[in-house]
């Protein structure tokens, strides 16, 4: 089962997927992960750039990123930031069956959205997820590796949000619209604290998996 985490940027999908990987053992590809993994890999300055800008990618370079990365698990997987637009909804079903698709839907309001973006800070060491104004950092140091590698990202500003949230209202909404028409889509309500927000998540992934 593929099961795709939809909802727009900063609604704590990232956690959430995490949390998920931890306590149901299910593998967990976020896309901005994989495409920020391949700029590196490349050293593709243009890819680089237009990830920092917080536009989209050309389709047939992110399509063919996820699918070679997806073909490669033969389980049960979390699929993060992907498809965010119908083109990519078609070409995913392309290559998967339907019936193997589910959604998870995360709303929340726009002020809880800013909160959370301009708090965010990651480790860039193992990945693990904070928020500078509820978590108690000490002197910068991830609490899970304890490495001093906290850095905040380099697209979570205004800006860049204020452009990820007119690309997932025009290109995402639809790709939520038709998912919902066909049956596929869990809603979750993520301005709840992380702890409410996974076990409602937890509820809906034993419906799913069951
Ligand atoms: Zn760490």
């Amino acid at each position: 089962m593929i099961i795709i985490l939809l909802g727009p940027p900063g609604v704590g999908k990232g956690t959430q997927a995490r949390l998920i990987k931890q306590h149901f053992s299910i593998e967990n590809l976020s896309a901005g992960d994989l495409l920020r993994d391949f700029a590196k890999k490349n050293k593709d300055t243009e890819i680089q750039k237009i990830l920092d800008s917080g536009e989209l990618l050309p389709a047939s370079v992110v399509n063919e990123i996820i699918k070679d990365n997806l073909q490669k698990v033969n389980k049960n997987v979390i699929l993060d930031g992907y498809p965010r637009s119908m083109m990519q909804v078609k070409f995913l079903l392309e290559h998967f069956d339907q019936k193997n698709l589910s959604v998870i839907h995360f709303f929340t309001n726009h002020h809880n959205l800013n909160a959370r973006i301009e708090g965010r800070i990651n480790c860039t060491y193992c990945g693990e997820i904070y928020n500078k104004f509820t978590n108690e950092l000490n002197e910068d140091k991830c609490v899970k590796c304890g490495k001093k590698q906290l850095s905040a990202r380099a697209d979570d500003n205004q800006v860049s949000l204020q452009n990820r949230l007119s690309a997932y209202t025009e290109n995402t909404l639809p790709v939520i619209q038709y998912f919902r028409q066909i049956d596929k889509v869990y809603d979750i309500d993520a301005s709840a604290d992380i702890e409410i927000v996974f076990k409602e998540i937890s509820k809906i992934l034993k419906t799913i998996l069951s």
